[in-house]
C-alpha cells in the first residue's frame, strides 16, 4: 500500500480526489498570451463541490475567460474567508520528472503543478470547511478562489473594486511552511525612455546623446535608492530596506553614431508604509527634471502597475490566533500576495499555507504529505474560534 493510499484512509474521503482533479485541470496564467489559459474549469469544479455542500455560490467575471469564485456558508460580512488563487505559473517542459498535470505520490510527497502554490490548499480548505454545516456557524464561512494572481492580480483588483467585504478575517494559503505571515513588500515596474538626437560621432554638437543622458538618470536612481534606504528600514525583512533594481538597458545602434534613444527598465520594492503611487510620482518627477535639463525627451511606461505592500496589524485577532495555533511568531516574506487588497477592504489577512515557497515556480513542485493533516486541523480550529 502506498503512503498516499495510507494517508487516504486517515484523511477524510475525497480530499485526494479533489486535489487530483484540481491538478489535472490546467489553469496557467501568464502575461504572455501564448501561455495564458482560462481558470473557468477550476472555478466550475470548486463551485460544483461547494454547491453540493450547501454554499451560496457567486462568480465574479474578471477578464474574458477569467473569474473569481465566492462561496459562502451562512450570511453576513464579519466571518472568516479561506482564500487561494486558482492559477499557476507556466512550467518548463522537459525539466519535470513527473507529469505536471497529474497528482503523483512519491517519497511522502505529492508532485504536480500547483501542489504547493496553491491549488491543493483550496481542496484542503474545502476539506476543513465540510466538517461544518450552516447550523454550526454564528458567523459566515467563505471560500474565495481568485484569478490571475501569478500574472496581473486582476482577480484581487476586481474584488477590491467591487468593495464587497467578504469577511472580517482571512487566511490565504500561499506556501509559508505552516507559519503565519503578516507583512510583505510592495512592487511596481517602470520603463524610462530617453529620446535625444543622433548624429555623426565625430562631432558631439551634431546630436544629443540619450545614452549619456541615461547615465545621469542612473546616477539619480542610485541616489534615490540610497535616500529611500536611509529613510525606511524594517528589521522583519531579510532585506530590511526598499530595493530599486536596474534590470534592463538598451540604447543606440552603432559606435560611430550619437545615441538617439535609450531605454531602461526598473523595479522598485517598497516596505509596508510606503505608497507605490507616491513613489512612482516622485521618481518620474526627479527623472523628468534631469531630462529637461539635458534637453532630452522623456517617456515613462508602466510595465507593472504594481501591488501594494502588506502590513496586517500584529495585534489583529487573526494574527494572534494563527500564532497561538501554530506556535510561530508571524513574520515577513519576500513574495507578494493578494493580502493587501483584502486588508484594504477591512478584512485582516494572514498568509498561512502548507507548501514551501522553495518548491513554488519550480520543476517537480510538490507538497509534503505530512503538511496536509496539520493544515486541516489548523483551519478547523480557526473556523471554530472565529465562526462558531
Ligand atoms: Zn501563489
Amino acid at each position: 500500500m502506498s503512503a498516499l493510499q495510507n494517508q487516504c484512509m486517515t484523511m477524510p474521503p475525497n480530499l485526494s480526489g479533489m486535489m487530483s482533479r484540481l491538478i489535472e485541470t490546467p489553469s496557467i496564467s501568464s502575461v504572455c498570451s501564448k501561455h495564458d489559459m482560462s481558470n473557468r474549469p477550476v472555478i466550475d469544479l470548486l463551485a460544483g463541490w461547494l454547491d453540493e455542500l450547501g454554499y451560496t455560490i457567486s462568480t465574479q467575471q474578471v477578464d474574458q475567460d477569467k473569474a473569481n469564485l465566492i462561496a459562502t456558508l451562512s450570511t453576513g460580512d464579519d466571518g472568516l474567508v479561506l482564500a487561494g488563487h486558482t492559477d499557476t505559473v507556466p512550467f518548463d517542459e522537459g525539466r519535470w520528472h513527473f507529469d505536471p498535470f497529474k497528482l503523483t505520490e512519491s517519497d511522502g510527497r505529492l508532485y504536480g503543478l500547483g501542489t504547493s502554490d496553491m491549488k491543493c490548499f483550496l481542496a484542503i480548505a474545502i476539506e476543513a470547511a465540510r466538517q461544518f454545516t450552516a447550523r454550526d456557524l454564528q458567523k459566515p464561512l467563505t471560500i474565495l478562489a481568485t484569478a490571475d494572481e501569478e500574472s496581473s492580480m486582476h482577480g484581487a483588483k476586481a474584488l477590491s473594486q467591487s468593495k464587497q467585504r467578504l469577511g472580517r478575517y482571512c487566511v490565504i494559503g500561499e506556501p509559508t511552511n505552516l507559519k503565519p505571515v503578516r507583512q510583505h513588500k510592495g512592487i511596481f515596474m517602470e520603463s524610462i525612455r530617453l529620446r535625444g538626437r543622433s548624429g555623426h560621432s565625430s562631432n558631439p554638437r551634431l546630436g544629443n546623446s540619450a545614452l549619456e543622458g541615461m547615465h545621469a538618470v542612473v546616477e539619480e536612481l542610485i541616489a534615490y535608492r540610497g535616500e529611500l534606504g536611509a529613510r525606511f528600514h524594517n528589521p522583519a525583512f531579510d532585506v530590511p530596506v526598499p530595493t530599486l533594481n536596474l534590470g534592463y538597458i538598451h540604447g543606440g545602434d552603432n559606435p560611430n553614431r550619437i545615441c538617439g534613444e535609450c531605454e531602461l527598465h526598473i523595479d522598485l520594492r517598497a516596505l509596508p508604509g510606503m505608497n507605490n503611487d507616491e513613489l512612482r510620482d516622485r521618481l518620474r518627477h526627479r527623472i523628468g527634471n534631469i531630462a529637461k535639463r539635458l534637453g532630452l525627451e522623456c517617456e515613462f511606461q508602466i510595465l507593472f502597475e504594481g501591488a501594494p505592500a502588506m502590513d496586517t496589524p500584529a495585534d489583529s485577532p487573526v494574527v494572534e490566533l494563527s500564532e497561538q495555533l501554530t506556535g510561530h511568531k508571524s513574520g515577513a516574506v519576500a513574495f507578494g500576495t493578494e493580502g493587501p487588497y483584502l486588508n484594504a477592504m477591512g478584512t485582516d489577512t494572514v498568509i498561512l499555507g502548507p507548501g514551501d515557497i522553495a518548491q513554488a515556480h519550480q520543476p517537480d513542485e510538490y507538497l509534503a504529505l505530512d503538511r496536509i493533516q496539520p493544515m486541516i486541523e489548523l483551519l478547523k480550529s480557526l473556523i471554530i474560534k472565529i465562526c462558531c
